[in-house]
């Protein structure tokens, strides 16, 4: 079968076995790109890649796949927190471990989830992404009738904005950079950033966003952290200091009192048309992944969310 390896720099399409093993057989039918992808080529991962995934089971069953899960043992599963699974770091799949982004796959049957009616299959990788998201802003302490600002209006930034909104927030306003994003955030019923917020969520993963958001929250608010910040990155301490702003980083997503927020996130997807459109940009048969990574690397081709289809 084919599959997209590592092969830093770029990316490259190569014959596999087909996998093996106890793990639930699924035909992926949607991978989408991360932008965390090329942090792990950079750092020289020649794993197969693809951790926002999405397929069908041998039966047709429609399903999602976390690529965050647990060990199923531990205290933090026992809670529900099974992003907080001391084996997270070696088994996330396409991070730490092979990925998905291949005809192919096998994932834990506690990983699958399936999809609710509504939310198509071919656009259905957007769930794992979008999870991370709902964790973030729903960690964040964001509550109905709350001021919600986020910071970067990429794809984990709208979907942000979208989670926000369906938590109930009086008011959601979207940081972007470009005039396209601000005509989509507005398009997805976010205002321009004004004032002071409840709740700031940090979506772009750089120093001036996380400065930024800790100014837009209110004395006694939150910031969630969604970005992954590079190293050596400055905390904007006096500001979170002299207006006692809760910083809340996020990792994944897991279970919690309300629900699992992986389908919480497929609910929210299967619920919002214009969100899924809006994310998915461009499509690419697994052939033509290499080129797929370069159009979801330029920023200047508008692609927000790049999905290749096995
Ligand atoms: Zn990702
Ligand atoms: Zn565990």
């Amino acid at each position: 079968m084919l599959a997209v390896r590592g092969a830093p720099p770029g990316v490259q399409v190569v014959e596999v076995d087909e996998p093996d093993g106890p793990w639930e057989l699924i035909r992926i039918r949607s991978a989408s790109i991360c932008a965390s992808d090329y942090t792990y080529l950079k750092y020289g991962s020649t794993k197969i890649l693809g951790h926002e995934l999405a397929g069908t089971l041998a039966d047709g069953t429609p399903v999602a796949i976390e690529a965050i899960f647990g060990c199923e043992d531990c205290e933090h599963c026992a809670a529900g927190d099974y992003n907080h699974c001391p084996t997270v770091p070696t088994t996330a799949l396409g991070i730490t471990a092979d990925g998905g982004m291949s005809e192919w796959f096998r994932a834990p049957a506690r990983s699958v989830v399936r999809l609710p009616d509504g939310l198509d299959v071919a656009d259905a990788a957007l769930v794992e992404p979008t999870a991370v998201a709902w964790h973030a802003v729903r960690t964040a302490g964001t509550a109905p009738g709350m001021r919600v600002a986020v910071v970067g209006a990429g794809a984990i930034g709208l979907m942000a904005l979208a989670a926000a909104r369906a938590m109930g927030a009086a008011e959601v306003s979207l940081e972007a950079r470009h005039p396209h994003q601000v005509e989509l955030g507005e398009r997805l019923g976010a205002t321009q950033p004004s004032g002071f917020y409840d709740v700031v969520i940090e979506a772009a993963g750089t120093e001036s966003a996380l400065h930024r958001a800790a100014d837009l929250a209110r004395p006694g608010g939150s910031m969630g952290v969604l970005g992954v910040l590079p190293p050596g990155t400055e905390w904007p301490q006096h500001v979170c200091f002299n207006k006692e702003v809760r910083t809340v980083p996020s990792l994944g997503y897991c279970t919690h009192d309300h629900g699992r927020d992986f389908d919480q996130a497929a609910a929210l997807l299967a619920s919002e048309p214009d969100l899924v459109d809006a994310l998915i940009t461009h499509r690419f048969p697994i052939e033509d992944a290499e080129e797929a990574y370069r159009v979801a690397a330029d920023k200047s081709a508008g692609a927000i969310r790049v999905v290749v289809e096995p």
